[in-house]
This record gives structure tokens, C-alpha cells and sequence, in this order.
């Protein structure tokens, strides 16, 4: 009962103490109920609770971190045999956590010692129906989800998913099945090369790709919004904001995949039968890293996982992408310290890639407090993130959000500067975002406008960078207003801003640190999966 009763003191989604009281007597009835209906196998229920409060430290620390039950993602972070992300999720509590464990063995070997409990067969029966009775009104109280009632089997996957032990083998089962797919999407590609090469370079180097996550590009101070959003990014030198710059879908996948790949909204099977630039990087002898602070595995995320596994290390900060008001995600700062870990690492050439959370709904939960500068923001308050009413409280959080990422990304340039490296950085974001604009009642991204198409892609460089290639950077100088899109001239231009060469992958015309570059009639994929033109001017 112990994870369960950390769960309602955390979590304020019972709100209110009779909520909480009868979660509490729900939970008991749940983990009771399999003595009884077993009552002449006590033995046998004893030993496999017994696995559960083995791990019962693990998952009062993950839910007083997060606020929520175990997830697939938990038993992933721990399921890999990363030593080195294991300890990065856990945060310095591995020592207390590992003594608490050792504790609760001791607990386990003392209770399955025990002499068994003789259940007689008329107490089974009563306690039995008195647990059902308890537990009816979950389950026959369907709680609404987007205006429609949820089906039995539903509402009883989720409550039982509330509910620990039951949560964990929830989450162990949908853990196994994401790793099933997982592993079929990777043997697409496993005897894939990009063949690629690149000169002899001396000296130390780092070439840092960061993708943000919902960052429209007219809100940002830089690119001439009406608030100053950007105060870090404004004083940085060497800097080039990009101003025509479309997105290749206006959702996480595809959008994340084709930044990565040579797939573009055309030819998106390259996406799956080919691997991401990480390996094309790694085939140079470039040492790799991905981090991020989205989630590995579910339903949208398991696609980019696939191609952040290509990289040497991988560190993934969260366990979800929130989409709730209540779940606790760290920030994006927190990616810094993994970051400064890689560039003062002894490797001579990195290639990091940086997945941040950026401003994905919701805006308010995305910086701390001391980035609350827009008000009223609604932050820490639950908020109907869809509803127009709304529209004043999530311009305002969304700008905070934008701030939060600026102050972000120069502590990311700020690192590569104090590394010595010489060193490139780019910035774009996935997709933009809809506010309410124009009169309409757009939000989020889900449809298809200038808001959500045109998306910001800064890159940065390194004096010693710009000397040792003043033709690139002159060319990104020349091409900075030119049409572009991220699905088709991110993975070119990385490369060719790191002089790697690979057959098929036009690092010249598609490269906009070229002096061939070629703008192209420019593709996004539209929400019901069909290649549209782009059709807007911004
Ligand atoms: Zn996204």
C-alpha cells in the first residue's frame, strides 16, 4: 500500500479527501483480493507480491518525482544496461535507494518465511464480495474523455494502471510490447552506411544539433517579435536566424525523423529503410551523443527513439512527455550539466544532438518560475489549454516558454565557447504552433496555417569555426533569407558543415552553407497524410 498512499500525498489529481480516502480502500480491496480468490495458494501470492515491494523504493521514488505511477519509460530507463543513464535518472539518490532496496529484500525473505495464514473457504466468499462491492463504483462511474464515456475494458485498464502492484505489470506489459516494434523497426535499417568520409581535421570539434519542440518562428525577440523574448540570444555573436524556413509536417513524427534522415515529405521511406545522421556522423569517427528531454518510448516518441539509439550515448531526462496539469517533467536547463559532461569529455569530435521539451503545450509547465515574466501566465493553475477564453494566459506562458529556450540555448552556445572546440550549433524547431491567431480559434498544431509551417533555425559558429571556413560561413550568410525546410536542408547542411560527404546525400545544392545551393519547391505532410505544396508566404 505504501507506493499508493505516496501516490494520493504527491499527486493532487484526487483532489479533494474523499476521492483520496476511497482510492486508498479501492487500492487495499485490489491487493487483497488475490489471497482470498487463491486462499488455498497464499504461499504462492506471497512470493510474487513479494517481487513487488522488492521494488517498492524504486517506485515511491519515481512517483514522488514525477507525480504520477509507473510507466513503460521507467521500466526502459531501467531494462537498459546504461550504468551511466541509469544514475542520471536517478539523481544522486542511486546509494539511498539502493540501501532502501536491500532493505525491503530483508522484508521479502522475512514474510515468504512466514508460516501461511489457513483462509477457510466461507471467509474467502465474504471478504471476496465486500472487496467487488468496494471496487463496483470505479469501475461502473466512467469518467468522460473528450466528451465521450470510455468502454468498460478501458476504464478498468486505467484504474487498475492507478493502482500498485497492478500499475507496474500495466506498464511492464505495454514496456514489452514497445519493444517489440522497436526492434522490428531497427532491423529495417541495421545493415544500412551512408559510406560517408570527410578530410583529415586537426584539433578538438563539436557540432551540436538542438531540435525544439512547438517554437513558432514569429514569436521570437530576434526574428523582430514585439517582445523582447530573446535577451541572451540578441547579444550573441556570430548568430544567423534563418527567415524562411518551413517545416516538413507540421506534427513531432514525421517532422523529428525527417530532420534526422535523408527522408523528406516526398520520399519519407527513407526515413525507415536508411539510418540518421547520428550514424553518418559516427561513420566519420565522430563520437555521438543524443539527449533529451522528451520521452523514449510511447506512442508518438518510439520513432525518434530508434534513431537516438544510433548514438553512443543516450540520455533521456523524462519519463513522459506531460500532457497533463499535474505531472512533473524536468526542465530543459537540466539537459546543461549531461551537455557539459560530453564537450569536456576526452573525445576529440562530437556530434550531440540535443531534443529539448521547448514550448510544448502546456506553455506554463515548460520554464521555472523565475522565467514567469509574461503574466497572467496561468501558470500553476489548471487551464483549458484548447478554449479561446483562455487565448490572453497562453500567449502569455507560450512567450515565457520562448524566453525560457533562449536562456537555454546561449547556455548551450556558452558551453561550446568556454570548450575551446571549434564548434557549430544549430537550432530548429519541429513545427510551430497555432495561438488563437487572426480572429480564429486555432490552438496547438494540429492544423495547417503559417503559425505552424514557418519555424525558426538559427545557427551559430565558433571564431575559430569561421576563420578555419569562411566560405561556409559566408554562404550561410548569403542564403539566410532564402526559401529552405527542415525536412530537406537540415541533414545536408549539418554535414556539409562538417565537410562530410556521403553519395546521395546533396551536400551541395541542399546544403545552405553551399555556394551551390538550390532552393526547392518546399513539401509538408499534412495531418491526413498527403504531401502538399506549401502554398503560404510569411
Ligand atoms: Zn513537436
Amino acid at each position: 500500500m505504501v507506493p499508493n498512499i505516496t501516490f494520493v500525498f504527491v499527486s493532487n489529481r484526487m483532489d479533494g479527501t474523499v476521492k483520496s480516502l476511497y482510492f486508498l480502500l479501492f487500492s487495499f480491496a485490489l491487493i487483497i483480493l488475490p489471497f482470498f480468490i487463491l486462499y488455498r495458494h497464499v504461499k504462492i501470492v506471497t512470493v510474487c507480491y513479494s517481487v513487488f515491494i522488492f521494488l517498492i523504493p524504486l517506485v515511491i521514488f519515481y512517483t514522488v518525482v514525477f507525480s504520477i505511477p509507473v510507466t513503460p519509460n521507467m521500466i526502459a530507463t531501467i531494462a537498459d544496461t546504461n550504468h551511466h543513464e541509469t544514475i542520471e535518472f536517478f539523481s544522486g539518490w542511486h546509494v539511498i535507494i539502493t540501501i532502501s532496496m536491500l532493505s525491503s529484500l530483508a522484508v521479502c525473505i522475512f514474510l515468504v518465511r512466514q508460516p501461511v495464514p489457513h483462509i477457510k473457504k466461507a471467509t474467502a466468499k465474504r471478504v471476496i464480495i465486500a472487496c467487488l462491492i468496494l471496487c463496483a463504483p470505479a469501475f461502473v462511474l466512467r469518467m468522460p474523455h473528450k466528451g465521450k464515456k470510455l468502454p468498460l475494458s478501458e476504464i478498468i485498464t486505467h484504474r487498475l494502471g492507478c493502482v500498485y502492484p497492478f500499475g507496474l505489470i500495466k506498464a511492464m506489459l505495454a514496456y514489452t510490447a514497445e519493444e517489440i516494434r522497436y526492434q522490428h523497426m531497427c532491423r529495417k535499417s541495421e545493415s544500412f552506411s551512408f559510406h560517408a568520409t570527410r578530410p583529415i581535421v586537426p584539433g578538438e570539434e563539436a557540432y551540436v544539433l538542438v531540435i525544439g519542440e512547438s517554437a513558432r518562428y514569429c514569436n521570437w525577440g530576434i526574428n523582430g517579435y514585439f517582445r523582447n523574448t530573446t535577451p541572451h540570444l540578441g547579444l550573441i555573436k556570430n548568430l544567423l536566424s534563418f527567415t524562411n524556413v518551413s517545416t516538413g509536417a507540421i506534427i513531432t513524427d514525421p517532422s523529428v525523423p525527417m530532420i534526422v534522415t535523408r527522408g523528406t515529405p516526398k520520399n519519407m521511406t527513407r526515413c525507415y529503410s536508411e539510418k540518421g545522421i547520428i550514424s553518418a556522423f559516427a561513420e566519420c569517427g565522430f563520437v555521438t551523443f543524443w539527449i533529451s528531454s522528451q520521452a523514449r518510448k510511447g506512442l508518438h516518441d518510439l520513432a525518434i527513439t530508434r534513431y537516438a539509439k544510433e548514438a553512443k550515448t543516450t540520455v533521456f531526462i523524462n519519463p513522459i512527455n506531460d500532457y497533463s496539469d499535474f505531472c512533473k517533467i524536468r526542465y530543459d536547463e537540466e539537459l546543461i550539466p549531461v551537455l557539459k559532461r560530453a564537450i569536456h569529455s576526452k573525445a576529440k569530435k562530437l556530434f550531440i544532438v540535443i531534443h529539448t521539451m521547448g514550448s510544448h503545450a502546456r506553455y506554463s509547465m515548460r520554464y521555472p518560475k523565475r522565467f514567469d515574466l509574461f503574466r497572467p501566465s496561468g501558470k500553476g493553475k489548471k487551464m483549458d489549454i484548447r478554449d479561446p477564453k483562455n487565448r490572453k494566459q497562453l500567449i502569455n506562458s507560450y512567450d515565457n516558454s520562448i524566453l525560457y529556450t533562449d536562456f537555454v540555448l546561449s547556455k548551450v552556445i556558452e558551453e561550446l565557447k568556454s570548450s575551446g572546440r571549434m564548434s557549430v550549433f544549430m537550432y530548429l524547431s519541429d513545427h510551430g504552433e497555432n495561438l488563437f491567431d487572426d480572429g480564429k480559434d486555432l490552438s496547438l498544431h494540429w492544423n495547417v496555417t503559417p503559425y505552424t509551417l514557418h519555424v525558426p533555425l538559427f545557427i551559430w559558429a565558433s571564431d575559430l569555426y569561421i576563420q578555419t571556413h569562411p566560405d561556409k560561413w559566408k554562404n550561410l550568410k548569403k542564403n539566410i533569407n532564402m526559401p529552405a525546410c527542415s525536412a530537406v536542408n537540415v541533414f545536408p547542411t549539418l554535414l556539409n558543415l562538417a565537410d562530410i560527404t556521403c553519395h546521395g546525400c546533396e551536400t551541395q545544392k541542399r546544403s545552405l552553407a553551399s555556394s551551390a545551393f538550390i532552393p526547392e519547391k518546399r513539401y509538408y505532410i499534412s495531418m491526413d497524410d498527403k504531401v502538399k505544396e506549401l502554398a503560404y508566404q510569411w
